[in-house]
């Protein structure tokens, strides 16, 4: 018999497996997903690799043939599946095998246990609520109010949830011990690395609607479905009772959150009605921690893992369901190469071991309700909100163009300033939204909301400091105007705020009004957006200002108002989906406001208030945008109506990123395939590292297998002279700009 083995995973370049032969004694311990120990190289020394296939015959002469060594002890849970995705990803996304197998190995090394200190209370109930009293006389004694009240409510919490969940640093906890007033409790166990948040119980019924959406989805498990439903509307229930059906047929669950920050709330919602038999992933997490998530889904103690996409490389041994909820987030694609798709790999996992993929949003991507209207996904509509007495917002467009003509300069349109006044007298909360998603680069108009774009791509051109503005996919340049070629304005240019100076504004205006701020620059440190969320949860703010962060599934019930400062600003992201972005961040941050009892209102601040997706998302509207955003992608063939593979050229030395890409562009060019269209080479946007520079190319066809093909070609040739010192990496069907 006869293995191919994937040789040492951190050979980057080599997409190959090399054949090796099997002894009859190991071939009964061996089988595809094996790690086995293998001579390899002229000098054969002993490496690592996985077995990719059994076959018995090869084409390869036996004298040249080498035997596997023995089984390798290491434990990484790759399976059969996992590798047969491994090489669906090298193939899609052109990374190599070695690469493409990182990716999907869930853990990879085995950790010694570590100790867990977990706390309880050191005096009665009665007294710790004195206590509590006492402590919360003394702003001081904040923290430490909340590590007591904390361990009050959840005795038997460790050290980590109490950073991770409540904020509380060891140093409180050392205070809270040296006073007596909790205990510590050391044990050798395995780490949990969440603890129930916030106890909601399970409602007692679903409602018709949902109900039959249930049934729906269960009658028609080899299919793929889509719940498009408000915020609020009930999927979260919805998936809990699908749950329930597959963990009592003892088959398993993947549940898919887009960000670390989401996966507190599901978990509290799903702990609620399957407590210990959930286990949780994540990026942030010690190699320690994941292995133990590992060993607890492999040793049959879970059967419901929550985490972000990796956690869709969960060895499961029969797994029943897949859910991804928000999916049309754009963290469900990798931003590092292998830069792959969740939605791929849950198909993926779907095909091979029968699971149902469920998919939710409130705004789904444009890809997959092109799917549901092609009859490839089957569609659930939930129009709304489960809970009676809450209704969506009333939503404001403010013209900021108006604004500006009748002379108020400032970032806050007149209506805003005055419904914050009336929420801080109200003593309800105020979520601001400021979009970052756009480039500060692309050049608009603020008298009439004009954004330039490219004439043959329909994107926005960008600044460049040679006062050009260029297109990133085609390379379309033309001088930056000094007017508006629209209304003759000279107020253009390109704009930004940072949230840091919306801060200082508001503490401005409104100086009584405790401010607090969530974005990248404030979330740096490990635990601080979990904090934020928890102090303005739980009233510790009357202002949140934020980014996108804010945005997705954070559930805040005594917020009424919600400004969105610059609602186009990433109306003016240089690619295909500025549209689809906005109508999301927009549908998403409105549907913040008003989730309890009191109707909330949304002020959506824009200089282009005609634009479909500001004027569908302010009507919640998500079929019409849907119809003109689809259009617009056919004619232009962007996906879903066609695909796209972006390569992307970086080098050092720009001459040589330029050649190269020149080189690359004219050999496609050339094939002068049918139904493929190379466009540019252009500068990339954004140079990450220092002194990097970056070429891109779009190659746009209907067909995926033949922009595969002209990826593996790309790759061969890239292996030779003139392309030393140059990297290429590959994106299929980018979500982002580049
Ligand atoms: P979504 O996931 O769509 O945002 P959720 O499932 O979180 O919606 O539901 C929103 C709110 O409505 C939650 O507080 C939930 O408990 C409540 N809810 C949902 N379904 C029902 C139901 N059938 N009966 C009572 N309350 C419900
Ligand atoms: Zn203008
Ligand atoms: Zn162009």
């Amino acid at each position: 018999m006869f293995v191919s083995v994937i040789v040492d995973i951190s050979l980057e370049r080599d997409r190959n497996t090399f054949t090796y032969a099997v002894t009859e004694e190991l071939l009964e311990m061996i089988s595809i997903g094996s790690c086995v120990l293998v001579p390899f190289g002229k000098g054969g020394r002993t490496v690592k690799g996985y077995v990719t296939a059994v076959s018995e015959e090869t084409d390869i002469p036996k004298e040249k043939i080498k035997y596997v060594l023995s089984m390798a002890d290491k434990d990484t849970g790759v399976t059969g599946t996992l590798i047969r995705l491994a090489e669906r990803i090298n193939k899609k996304y052109g990374c190599s095998m070695a690469l493409a197998m990182k990716t999907v190995i869930p853990v990879s090394r085995k950790v010694k246990e570590k100790e867990r200190h977990s706390y309880i209370l050191g005096i009665s109930d009665y007294e710790a609520s004195l206590m509590m009293t006492k402590l919360a006389r003394d702003k001081r004694s904040n923290v430490k109010l909340r590590a007591l009240k904390a361990i009050a409510e959840n005795p038997g919490i460790d050290r980590k949830m109490l950073g991770d969940i409540y904020g509380v640093g060891i140093s409180s906890i050392k205070a809270l011990l040296n006073d007596g007033l909790i205990k510590e409790v050391t044990e050798k166990t395995s780490r949990d690395p969440v603890f129930s948040l916030e106890k909601k119980d399970p409602v007692e019924d679903l409602t018709p609607l949902q109900k039959s959406i249930a049934k729906k989805i269960l009658d028609n498990r080899d299919r793929v479905h889509l719940i498009h439903g408000v915020t609020g509307s009930g999927k979260t229930e919805i998936y809990i009772a699908l749950i329930k059906e597959v963990i009592k047929e003892e088959r398993q669950v993947i549940m898919l959150v887009p960000e670390i920050a989401l996966i507190t709330q599901i978990y509290s919602r799903l702990y609620a009605v399957f407590r210990g038999r959930i286990t949780v992933i994540n990026s942030r997490m010690s190699e320690g921690e994941r292995y133990d998530q590992y060993l607890k889904i492999k040793n049959k103690e879970a059967d419901i893992v929550i985490g972000p996409r990796t956690a869709l490389f969960m060895p499961f041994e029969d797994l029943g369901l897949i859910i991804m909820d928000e999916e049309h987030s754009p963290s469900y694609k990798s931003e590092n190469v292998p830069r792959y798709d969740a939605h791929m790999a849950a198909l993926f996992r779907k095909e091979e071991e029968g699971a149902t993929v469920v998919l939710g949003s409130a705004t789904p991507s444009v890809e997959s309700y092109y799917k549901c209207i092609t009859g490839e996904y089957m569609l659930h509509s939930l129009k709304e909100r489960a809970v009676m007495g809450s209704s969506l917002p009333d939503v404001e467009i403010v013209d900021l163009r108006e604004e500006l003509r009748t002379g108020n300069k400032k970032i806050f349109s007149r209506r805003l300033s005055e419904e914050i006044e009336k929420s801080l007298k109200k003593g309800s909360q105020v979520m601001l939204f400021l979009n970052r998603r756009g480039f500060s680069g692309c050049i608009s108009c603020r008298s009439c909301g004009h954004v330039i774009k490219c004439p043959h791509c329909d994107i926005s051109l960008t600044a460049h400091n040679d006062g050009t503005i260029k297109c990133h996919y085609c390379g379309y340049e033309e001088r930056l105007p000094a007017k508006c070629p629209k209304c003759g304005s000279k107020y253009i240019g390109t704009f930004g705020t940072g949230t840091q100076k919306v801060e200082y504004l508001i503490k401005k205006e409104f100086p009584g009004a405790k401010v607090l701020r969530l974005d990248k620059d404030t979330t740096g440190r490990k635990n601080s957006l979990d904090e934020t969320i928890a102090a303005f949860r739980d009233g510790r703010g009357d202002i949140l200002i934020g980014t996108q962060m804010i945005a997705n599934g954070h559930d805040f019930p005594n917020v009424s108002l919600v400004g969105i400062l610059a609602a186009d600003l990433s109306l003016y992201s240089n690619d295909y989906m500025a549209e689809e972005r906005t109508f999301q961040l927009l549908t998403q941050v409105a549907g913040r406001a008003g989730r309890k009892d009191s109707k909330g209102r949304v002020i959506i601040q824009t200089y282009d208030p005609s634009n479909y997706a500001v004027v569908t998302a302010a009507e919640q509207d998500y079929e019409s945008f849907f119809q003109k955003e689809i259009s617009f992608r056919k004619a232009l063939k962007y996906p879903p109506a066609g695909h796209m593979l972006l390569i992307l050229v970086e080098s050092a030395a720009e001459e040589k990123a330029e050649e190269a890409a020149k080189m690359i562009f004219s050999s496609i060019a050339s094939k002068k395939m049918p139904n493929v269209a190379a466009i540019g080479p252009s500068p990339a946007n954004l140079s990450r590292g220092k002194d990097v520079y970056r070429r891109t190319i779009y190659v746009k066809s209907s067909e995926e297998e033949i922009l595969e093909s002209l990826m593996d070609d790309v790759i061969s040739s890239s292996s030779k002279g003139p392309f030393r010192d140059i990297h290429i990496s590959f994106d299929t069907d980018p979500v982002t700009s580049y």
